[in-house]
């Protein structure tokens, strides 16, 4: 008989954030290896998941929501899914603490800043959500304060009174955002304390990090994933190769030092930005990133004539696009390493480049999201 698992975490029925939490982990491992190989064993042999030795407190990036609950006292948690209400989770066994305790201490400190919470019922109020990011190697903390309005009466005394609470933290911004939807952050900043960005150390490099660029959210993991990826491009000095859907470059200047040039693309312009500099901060003048559509830019490519050798591409979650998977094709590049965090839009994009002459030589999937669902995978395409 199977022993009973019970979920570790009290919010767990309410929350809904874990979607796994009846299982042990090993169990989770099992089930998510299990899902790949359905999805993706027939391209080629599934490897074992890579898991994590430590499954908790991985999240380095903590989003909390602001409101009025029933009673119209201000609360602070998690939506739940499918709804406005929110779930008043004080600690998250998935979430980094320090990131935790620093939104309790906002929390605490409403009152006396006067600081109301957005109510979306009458439209009052100012503070919709707290953001809090914390590079694990650095231990920096960025704070991002998501409000209505730039009006911030007692923005200097709540600033100082914040940072001699939490003296890791080296960046307030505030984000101002009045559009009703699911968005989070708007496209208005303000930087209120430090260089509105924080640094972290991944595979020996450093990179930046601001508000509204995309940073893989468990770095223990993310470690594993991009030396996976990198050794699957099979690199040898000599290689042109680009970095598709790149964020801040962090796959690509990973790569950097065993490629000859490095070009990333990348839509959001700060994390764009955010690469350029990074590029600057590890001294490297083997990489470049542009802004722009990854799919228009590998049109671009292919009718150029240019050959980069290794193709990264590491899509969103709904995967690559026909215009990008076609001129990849026109492109030939000898490699492509596709990194994907769903194993259906990668099967969807893997029919594609199969078709097109290329074979899948190895897929290793990588526990990214323990006690949920999501699964990432790492796949090494060879052109025939
Ligand atoms: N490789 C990076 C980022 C992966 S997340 C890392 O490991 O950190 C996917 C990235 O694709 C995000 O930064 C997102 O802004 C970007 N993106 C989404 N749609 C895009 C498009 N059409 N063209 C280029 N980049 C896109």
């Amino acid at each position: 008989m199977e022993a009973v698992f019970s979920p570790p975490c009290p919010y767990y029925k309410k929350c809904g954030g874990c979607q796994l939490q009846k299982l042990p982990y090993e169990e989770q491992l099992r089930r998510k290896n299990g899902r790949c190989i359905a999805l993706l064993g027939e391209f080629c042999h599934v490897e074992p998941i890579l898991g994590m030795e430590e499954p908790f407190r991985y999240r380095n990036k903590v989003h909390a929501a602001f409101a009025l609950d029933n009673r119209r006292r201000p609360t602070c948690g998690i939506y739940q899914p499918g709804s406005h209400a929110i779930v008043p989770v004080e600690d998250c066994l998935i979430e980094d603490a320090a990131c935790d305790a620093v939104i309790r201490t906002i929390r605490d400190m409403l009152p006396a800043f006067k600081i109301k919470v957005f109510d979306e019922r009458s439209g009052s109020g100012w503070l919709r959500h707290v953001l809090v990011r914390r590079g694990f190697a650095t231990g920096e903390i960025l704070v991002v304060l998501v409000a209505v309005s730039p009006i911030f009466q007692l923005q200097k005394p709540f600033v100082k009174a914040l940072t001699e609470k939490h003296p890791e933290i080296r960046s307030v911004v505030l984000n101002l955002n009045d559009r009703f939807g699911p968005v989070v952050l708007g496209t208005r900043e303000k930087v209120l304390y430090g260089p509105g960005f924080i640094e972290d150390v991944l595979c020996s490099h450093r990179f930046r990090i601001s508000p509204r660029s995309f940073y893989q959210i468990n770095p223990v993991q993310t470690e594993k994933l991009y030396r996976c990826a990198v050794d699957l491009a099979g690199l040898t000095g000599k290689e042109t190769v680009l970095d598709a859907y790149c964020g801040i470059g962090t796959i690509g200047i990973t790569a950097s030092d065993q490629a000859k040039q490095i070009i990333g693309v990348e839509l959001n312009r700060d994390a764009v930005r955010d690469a350029i500099g990074n590029a600057k901060l590890n001294g490297l003048k083997n990489c470049w990133f542009t802004a722009g559509d990854a799919g228009e830019y590998m049109e671009q490519t292919a009718r150029s004539g240019l050959r980069p050798e290794v193709v990264f591409l590491d899509p969103p979650r709904s995967g690559s696009d026909e215009r990008f998977l076609r001129s990849l094709l026109k492109c030939a590049p000898e490699r492509v390493v596709y990194v994907s965090c769903d194993p259906a839009t990668l099967a969807r994009d893997l029919k594609i480049l199969t078709a097109g002459g290329y074979r899948a030589e190895k897929i290793q999937p990588v526990d990214m999201f323990p006690w949920t669902e999501h699964v990432e995978s790492v796949v090494r395409l060879i052109r025939q």
